[in-house]
């Protein structure tokens, strides 16, 4: 969808910086597809001039012209403390594309990069194009990435690593910093204006209702919190949950020192500059809500077009308790789905958070325990269920399957069938730290093999590939605690 807004209040017209010499390190021919991108035999783009595109180094291909590359301006909070203005400070936004927005992460310096150097090196773009890409296939609503592009250029971080442009593709960037730029500045035209683009495109459903801004709140608000609930299945932890870091369509976005979790550990922080906590695996709802109330407050000017203040705020305030009860519905249907319950009890709550107890205690495989459930059936003894001998508290573990087992006997469907199910569900393959930092090692030494290897293996996370068996083991123990910070 175009980004319709204009005026150098809301963005820059920024040309990439180009990229020398650019080779291709990844390329996704699914998204290629999705933006009609025509491919040759190799699964690269037909057109080589798509290789200087996507490098930042040409605005044309074929009859395809960016005209009219632009960075936009967003504000927001980070960790908790309102940061002012912030805006794509190595994002640009190329154009449209089969009303897809085309992005270009780490293609030089824009009107917003502030102290930066509006690049982004190849350790990190590996991590978003492979993660992308990765949650797609686990059917995680996300930013798509296109093609990662690498080049010699060297870039200065802790040490000298080397340049990369990502290209990301999504129906739109808007974010809920967005938003809060636009109330910080109380400029009511503008956030009316932004608004109306992403209801008219995006939440067609809200425009026609009575109250339709107090409407767009509650969806955006329900798409995160289905959303974060999705990310707790799968021990997605995001990293960094700062309020210009989510998607005004509750999309997966702005990938940076996310991590799967290996074994279960409840508060689980993944970015190493994240010392107190606050983007920890279990905060991540509490958070996500937060960032709503900030959404709530910088939407409180649009209710009062037709409110009082007074009545305003008390919409918003009632809309934003919403959050938690969508969040625990959807929370409490994928988890029953993950346990293959198809029915709806009472103790199933209890059931869930039980095991997840015990696996944090006995720091249990996330991934693998639950892929590892489908096998228990019907008839199962407790005492023979091999994965008793992954948890400490035998005790306990063995109640808790004499439960589960007893819960299964009440459901119709057969146990072939749940496992089915359940293995559509509970992945196999996750973007595991160590198997990326392989990939990444190699790939400094210019060999790409083990990146698109990883890509294809995770392409299918629910598909047993037993060639690949490897990549669905934990890390070993020097491998597990790989740190991965915001310096990408
Ligand atoms: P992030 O935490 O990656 O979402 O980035 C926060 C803000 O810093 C955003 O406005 C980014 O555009 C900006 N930023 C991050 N890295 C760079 C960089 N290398 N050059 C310019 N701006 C950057
Ligand atoms: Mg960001």
């Amino acid at each position: 969808m175009p980004f319709t807004l204009r005026g150098d209040d809301v963005c820059q017209v920024t040309p990439p910086t180009p990229l020398p010499d650019p080779y291709w390190v990844a390329f996704s021919p699914s998204v290629a597809k999705l933006i009609g991108l025509e491919l040759g035999d190799n699964d690269l783009p037909k057109d080589p001039g798509w290789l200087a595109v996507l490098a930042g180094n040409q605005l044309h291909v074929g009859t395809q012209t960016f005209s009219n590359p632009i960075s936009t301006v967003y504000s927001g909070h980070q960790f908790g403390s309102w940061a002012g203005q912030l805006g794509d400070g190595r994002a640009i936004l190329l154009g449209d594309i089969n009303q897809l927005e085309l992005q270009l992460k780490g293609a030089g310096r824009t009107h917003y990069s502030r102290m930066g150097d509006g690049r982004a090196v190849l350790r990190s773009s590996i991590r978003e194009f492979l993660c992308s890409e990765a949650m797609h296939a686990l059917g995680i609503p996300t930013s798509r990435a296109l093609a990662l592009v690498g080049s010699k250029q060297s870039v200065r971080r802790e040490t000298m690593e080397t340049a990369a442009v990502c290209s990301r593709v999504a129906p739109s960037f808007i974010r809920i910093g967005h938003f809060e730029h636009f109330a910080s500045l109380q400029n009511v035209t503008r956030l009316q204006e932004l608004a109306d683009l992403l209801m008219n495109e995006f939440y067609p459903e809200c425009a026609s209702k009575k109250d339709s801004y107090l409407e767009l709140f509650k969806e955006i608000s329900a798409r995160n919190a289905k959303l974060v609930a999705a990310w707790q299945a799968v021990g997605f932890c995001h990293g960094v949950l700062n309020s210009d870091n989510i998607s005004a369509l509750g999309l997966t976005i702005d990938y940076g020192p996310f991590g799967f979790l290996d074994h279960f550990e409840i508060d689980h922080i993944c970015n190493h500059s994240d010392h107190g906590g606050r983007y920890a695996y279990h905060r991540q709802p509490q958070i996500m809500h937060w960032n709503m109330a900030c959404l709530a407050s910088a939407m409180l000017p649009l209710l009062e077009l037709e409110h009082s203040a007074e009545d305003s705020q008390e919409l918003l305030r009632s809309a934003l308790e919403e959050f938690p009860l969508t969040y625990a519905k959807e929370w409490q249907r994928t988890f029953r789905l993950k346990l293959g319950l198809q029915s709806e009890q009472d103790d199933d709550i209890q059931l869930i958070e039980r095991l997840l107890q015990s696996m944090h205690d006995s720091k249990v495989d996330f991934t693998n325990f639950f892929r590892s459930l489908s096998n228990i059936k019907k008839d199962s003894k407790p005492l023979a269920i091999p994965q008793r001998n992954e948890f400490i508290d035998r005790e306990s573990i063995d109640q808790w399957f004499t439960d589960y087992i007893n819960r299964l006997q009440s459901e119709l469907i057969s146990d072939d069938d749940r496992k089915d199910l359940m293995n559509r569900v509970n992945p196999k393959y996750i973007l595991r730290n160590h198997l990326a930092q392989v990939a990444i090692e190699k790939a400094q030494q210019d060999d790409f093999s083990e990146v698109d290897t990883l890509f294809k293996i995770l392409s299918k996370p629910f598909d047993e590939q037993p060639t690949f068996d490897s990549y669905s083991k934990p890390p070993a123990l020097d491998m597990q605690r790989i740190e991965v910070s915001c310096s990408s």
